[in-house]
This record gives structure tokens, C-alpha cells and sequence, in this order.
């Protein structure tokens, strides 16, 4: 009866002790119907997209049905929320469905319904996600994944006629997403602050044994395993910089153990470059900005390393597993600028470029996605061409003096403009999930349009091409957008 599903759902996180989760039913969302589909994360579990109309599809992601073999559960964390110890948290409206086989015959992957309802880790909150959050989440997730970033995927949106109370009322959404494994820094912080270290141990072995099998191998595992997502995490931090994405809550429960963005709430990609940019309207102190994501990573890292002590054994073999972080991330930084700059050489005071080159978007608010991409079209030996590039900033002196050292640096390593614009193209991005494209989308979409939210797909998931016939989605942000805000309701 469901031709979709290849094999009935596994249920591995249930395999960890009871304390660990709580199993549960989904609420049923009434008169379900398909938003948004993937077809590129459904393929990751040989999973084929549905037909128009399919009601067995809609209803198990909607959770008005169970797929076969699945034992829905919501697994409990805590965590930090803007630095602060928040304690127990929890899936307060996710619900696991179970795991499936993943494509590439490596592990297996998780299902999991976002809005699906009430949970005992629910709190204040009604268990419901919005359409818009939901159809942020999915395009984004996916977007992501095109750049080449690692991330939970997201399946489906599922849209309903029900309403759920926001700032105003607004249409109830469930959103799947997946990835082998949604375990949180504040999975392993639950533990350590509840003070159930063979719990915390539990943890730590199933995640190295399920996630990390060759780090069991070392002679301490646990903190060969807190170096290593300290390594992922880093190196996530520089992808974000690099591609100008900003994250918005970087609570530790909302950071991957695998290494993976994880809760696509209010995020941003940066357009008028500004090194200070709040993108969630909620985060006054801007915690959480463009220029302190690294640093947060690192926080974070730290608080995990916190909570994994007592699996650890002493302070030094802790610390000495978080001393990477720095070299981590400025090596993988300066290799992604260089890549941005298509640079194929490093040389020692090519730092001075790049801040100057940040000084300059700084100042003239420039868009951070259409530099780059401009960028890739210079020719060392014709600055007539410069012209579009040179338009984007207001101090045009100031543009001419930089791409003269620009120029100069280009000529130092012999780069060849054709060459050099092929590589460049491949890793500065044409189009981003701005945040009025994905405005547009919603907007549709609540009219039951999805006809936008599937363009939007189609144009991410080959963000590096040129996409001619959709050149008015790589544009600059219409001034209505200006007024736009994100915040955590959602
Ligand atoms: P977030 O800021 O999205 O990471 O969410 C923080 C916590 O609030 C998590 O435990 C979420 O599950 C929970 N939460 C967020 N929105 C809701 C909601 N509408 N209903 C229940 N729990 C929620
Ligand atoms: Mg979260
Ligand atoms: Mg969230």
C-alpha cells in the first residue's frame, strides 16, 4: 500500500534506554496536502516522489498514519540558549518516525515530522510549526546541501487547513526532515548537568559507535571524538562565512554532533555586507551575528567538551581535544577566501588583500553574493569589463585601488582569466535563499501557489549555475525587502 517505501522503518534511536526519548503518537493534521517535495533528499533513501494526490504519502507525513515498522518517539536534550543554561529542552515538536536504509548503503537515516504536535519536552509551545518556518526550513535545508554544505535534509512539506496561533493565525505545516542522526552538544549536556554519567557514557558509545566506529580504535575515544566534531564544527563555521550564511540561534541544542546545520529557524544569507548583521530579530545583543559565529562554534565546542569531562577523564585531555578549533577554522577559511578570490596559491600577506577586501563591502554595504560571483568575471587585462562588479560599490576610487592590488596578485601567480572564472563560478554561488525570494514563495504558497516554492527549488539546487532564464533571482533585494524581519516564532 505504500509503493514509496522501499522497506518498513527501523527504529535505532529507540534502541538507546527509555530515558532517552518518550515514545509517542503524532497529532493528526486534518485535510493534509503536499507543499513541497525533494527529489534529491528522497533519493538519498531510494524513496520516489509521490503521485499528485497520493493519500498514503500525505497522511504518514502529515502523521495522520504510521508507515510500517515505525515507533514514533521525541528524544529529550538540554542545552545553553544565548549562553545561559536553559536545562531540559527536548523534541517539543518533532516526532522520529524511524530510520530508513540510506541509498549510498552507508548507515541508515532518520525520518523526523517537525510540527507534529505535543510533546512532553513541549513546554509553553503548541507542537504546531507554520507554514512559512516550514517552507524556510525545506528550501533552505536543500540549499544548502546544493552548496555543497553539510546538513539535515528535508523530504516534504505537508500544508493543512488548520490554524495555529502566531503573532497572528497562520496556516500549520509539518516539515520531514532527515539525517542519520539529530543528536544535539545538548544531548550529551542533558546528561552531564543531570549528573547520569552512565548515561552520558551510552550516549557517547552509541554515537561512536553508529557515527564514528574508527575512532574507537583510538586510545581515549571519547576525546578523540570531541576533537573530531570540534574539527567538523569549525570547518562548518568557515563554510558559513565563506557562503555568507547566517544561522541565527546557535543554541548548543541546536548544534549537530555529526557536524551538520541543524534547525533552520531564523536564518539569513547575507546580502548588504555587514560583518555586525543580526539576522534573527530576536537576538538584540547580537550574539549570534555574521562576525561572532565563529567564536560561537567554538563557545559551543567548549560546552560540549564541558558535558563529555567525565567520559574524557581530565581537563588537559579535554582541552587539548579543543585546541584545533583556531587552526581548524582559519585554515579551512583562508582556503575557501582563497577559492573565492580564485587564488591557487597562498602567500604570506595575502591576509591584507582580504581585509581590505571586507573593509571595502563593509563600507560600501555591498552584496555579498553578487561580489564574489562578479568577481569570477575580471579580466586582469581589461578593466573596461570591470563595470558591473564596480557598480555594486558607491566609492569607486576605492574599488579601482583594490582591484589593483587585486590584479597584481592575480599576475604574481600567472592566473588565466578563463581558467580562473570557471573555478571561481564553481564556488561563489549566482543564487542564494534570499530572504524575499523565500518571502515571494510564502506568500504564494498560503495562497495554495506552490508554484514558486518549486521554482525557488529548481533554481538552488544548481546554485553555481548560470540559469540564464532565472537571472532576476540572482538580483539584488527589492526595497520592500528592506522592511523584512525574521524572528524565533515560528
Ligand atoms: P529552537 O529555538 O527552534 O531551537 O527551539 C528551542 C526549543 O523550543 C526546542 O526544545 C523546541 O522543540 C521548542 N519549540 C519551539 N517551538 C515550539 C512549538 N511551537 N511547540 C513546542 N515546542 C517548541
Ligand atoms: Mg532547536
Ligand atoms: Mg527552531
Amino acid at each position: 500500500t505504500h509503493p514509496y517505501l522501499l522497506s518498513p522503518l527501523g527504529n535505532g534511536f529507540a534502541a538507546l534506554p527509555p530515558a532517552f526519548y518518550t515514545r509517542l503518537q503524532p497529532t493528526p493534521l486534518p485535510d493534509p496536502y503536499l507543499v513541497g517535495f525533494s527529489d534529491e533528499a528522497a533519493a538519498t533513501i531510494g524513496l520516489a516522489r509521490p503521485a499528485p494526490e497520493d493519500r498514503g504519502f500525505l497522511d504518514i507525513f502529515a502523521g495522520n498514519q504510521l508507515a510500517p515498522g515505525s515507533q514514533p518517539l521525541s528524544a529529550v536534550y538540554s542545552g545553553h540558549q544565548f549562553g545561559v543554561w536553559a536545562g531540559q529542552l527536548g523534541d517539543g515538536r518533532a516526532i522520529t518516525l524511524g530510520d530508513l536504509p540510506a541509498a549510498s548503503g552507508q548507515g541508515r537515516i532518520e525520518l523526523q515530522l517537525k510540527g507534529a504536535g505535543k510533546t512532553p519536552y513541549s513546554r509553553m509551545g503548541d507542537g504546531r510549526a507554520v507554514l512559512r518556518s516550514s517552507i524556510r526550513e525545506f528550501l533552505c535545508s536543500e540549499a544548502m546541501a546544493a552548496l555543497g554544505i553539510p546538513t539535515t535534509r528535508a523530504l516534504t512539506v505537508i500544508g493543512s487547513d488548520q490554524r495555529v496561533q502566531r503573532e497572528t493565525a497562520e496556516i500549520a505545516a509539518v516539515v520531514t526532515r532527515m539525517a542519520p542522526s539529530f543528536i544535539r552538544f545538548g544531548s550529551f549536556e542533558h546528561w552531564y548537568y543531570n549528573q547520569r554519567f552512565d548515561d552520558l557514557k551510552v550516549l557517547g558509545d552509541a554515537v561512536l559507535e553508529q557515527f564514528y566506529p574508527e575512532l574507537l580504535r583510538e586510545e581515549n575515544p571519547y576525546q578523540a571524538l570531541l576533537k573530531e566534531v570540534t574539527r567538523r564544527t569549525a570547518t562548518l563555521m568557515a563554510q558559513w562565512q565563506a557562503v555568507g550564511f547566517m544561522h541565527g540561534v546557535m543554541n548548543t541544542d541546536n548544534m549537530s554532533i555529526l557536524g551538520l546545520t541543524l534547525d533552520y529557524g531564523p536564518f539569513g544569507f547575507m546580502e548588504a555586507f555587514d560583518a555586525r548583521h543580526i539576522c534573527n530579530h530576536t537576538d538584540s545583543q547580537g550574539r549570534y551575528s555574521y562576525q561572532m559565529q565563529p567564536r560561537i562554534g567554538q563557545w559551543n565546542c567548549f560546552a560540549l567538551g564541558q558535558a563529555m569531562l567525565p567520559l574524557i577523564g581530565s581537563v588537559e585531555a579535554t582541552e587539548a581535544a579543543l585546541a584545533d578549533y583556531e587552526a581548524v577554522f582559519q585554515a579551512q577559511h583562508d582556503a575557501l577566501l582563497h577559492a573565492k578570490l580564485g587564488l591557487r596559491t597562498q602567500r604570506a600577506d595575502d591576509s591584507q588583500l582580504i581585509e581590505a577586501m571586507f573593509a571595502l563591502l563593509q563600507a560600501g554595504h555591498v552584496d555579498f553574493t553578487l561580489f564574489f560571483r562578479r568577481l569570477g568575471d575580471l579580466q586582469i587585462g581589461n578593466k573596461a569589463n570591470d563595470e558591473p562588479l564596480r557598480d555594486l560599490f558607491i566609492d569607486r576610487p576605492a574599488f579601482d585601488a583594490w582591484a589593483t592590488q587585486y590584479r597584481a596578485r592575480l599576475r604574481a601567480e600567472d592566473s588565466d582569466d578563463a581558467g580562473r572564472r570557471l573555478a571561481m563560478h564553481a564556488v561563489n554561488p549566482k543564487y542564494v535563499l534570499r530572504n524575499y525570494l523565500a518571502q515571494v514563495a510564502i506568500d504564494k504558497a498560503q495562497q495554495k501557489d506552490f508554484t514558486e516554492v518549486a521554482r525557488l527549488q529548481t533554481i538552488l539546487r544548481h546554485p553555481f549555475d548560470e540559469q540564464p532564464e532565472f537571472d532576476r533571482y540572482a538580483d539584488l533585494p527589492p526595497d520592500w525587502a528592506s522592511h523584512l524581519e525574521v524572528s524565533c516564532s515560528s
